[in-house]
């Protein structure tokens, strides 16, 4: 049955829903968890108080995290076979959707971390190959793509390679030691993505965050030989703008225009996820936002996909957990 699930994930989206528990503060405030994972692919809203209403309640995915599992477990049992997959040459994504404070950054984080720690150690199991591993880091706000490890606040801009695809020109691409550069190069986004705000939680509502790490390797007996080959492959972590800017841009009012521009690749995102969902064929507009021109080449065709939804449990986000509910079902 295991080799059957592998199977049925190759071809698809892996949509993953990852439940926080209640922040200190929230219980200080009273507020109730509304929202429980029932068995390991369906979560259930309990709400007493909307008992015998027409709300759907259940909703079933490849696999639901409750809110006292580690980021550990998230990454082994979800998404550490897409991770990997890059040291075997293929190309993928893993995407953190949901609303500002559900837990996107502290899931993506955890998982950027965890398949890190298992690249190196791939790495130091296979000697006859050499590795270089790259880093960079990027964001996109208001459809503008600036570099996370430069201070400098110059737009990057897109170009397509022949050879690579879509590639951002220009951009720092920083070859990774070890496990603890890591952490440095995390740190530096976090400061740079801080400039010109007055919280974090204020920039990463309104922008994407991608770090690529791209491995090549090649065979260490036939390097520099004519008959060489050399494996290359991206993984992406995307931590995408809240969700709950989507909604906004799709509502009506003064505000649509900006809500439209700043979260055009969001929106465009949702597109291109529901067309992949139901087979790779027929047009896909990647073309309509830089986050899916720059993604293409690690979503469809041969690239695997896994997105996490995280969900806060409160009861005053209802509304928001809903909308993350109706995208991952989208996306399956
Ligand atoms: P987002 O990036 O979606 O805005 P964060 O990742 O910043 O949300 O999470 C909001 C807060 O909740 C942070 O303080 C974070 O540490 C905490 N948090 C998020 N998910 C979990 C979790 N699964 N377990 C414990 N704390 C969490
Ligand atoms: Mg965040």
């Amino acid at each position: 049955q295991k080799v059957q699930l592998a199977a049925a994930r190759e071809e698809r989206i892996l949509v993953l829903v990852r439940l926080r528990p209640l922040s200190d503060q929230e219980i200080v405030a009273n507020e109730v968890a509304d929202w429980e994972c029932i068995n390991e692919s369906t979560i259930l809203y309990r709400n007493t108080l909307r008992e015998g209403s027409t709300f759907p309640s259940a909703y079933t995915f490849d696999r639901v995290f409750r809110g006292d599992c580690l980021t550990k477990q998230v990454y082994e049992e979800g998404a550490k076979e897409i991770a990997l997959s890059v040291v075997n040459g293929i190309n993928s994504s893993i995407f953190a959707y949901g609303q500002t404070s559900s837990g996107k950054t502290y899931t993506m984080n955890g998982i950027t971390e965890y398949t890190v720690a298992d690249i190196f150690d791939y790495i130091n199991r296979h000697e006859e190959r050499a590795f270089v591993l790259k880093f960079s880091a990027i964001e996109i706000y208001n459809e503008a793509i600036r570099d996370l490890l430069t201070s400098d606040n110059t737009q990057l801009r897109l170009r397509d390679d022949p050879e690579r695809g879509t590639i951002v020109e220009k951009v720092t691409e920083e070859p990774l030691k070890d496990w603890n550069h890591l952490k440095e190069l995390l740190a530096i986004c976090e400061a740079q993505r801080r400039i010109g705000e007055t919280s974090l939680n204020e920039r990463s509502s309104r922008s994407h965050q991608i770090i690529r790490l791209t491995i090549e390797s090649s065979a260490r007996e036939f390097l520099g030989k004519e008959n060489s080959t050399s494996l290359a492959a991206s993984v992406n972590f995307i931590d995408l703008a809240g969700s709950e800017r989507a909604s906004q841009a799709l509502s009506t009012g003064a505000r649509l225009k900006e809500g439209c521009h700043i979260n055009r690749s969001l929106l465009t995102l949702s597109t291109v996820v529901r067309k992949l969902s139901k087979g790779r064929q027929g047009h896909i507009n990647y073309r309509d936002s830089k986050l899916t021109r720059l993604l293409q080449p690690c979503l469809g065709g041969n690239a695997r996909t896994a997105i996490i939804c995280t969900l806060s449990p409160a009861r005053s986000h209802v509304e928001q957990t809903r909308n993350t509910l109706l995208f991952a079902c989208c996306a399956k």
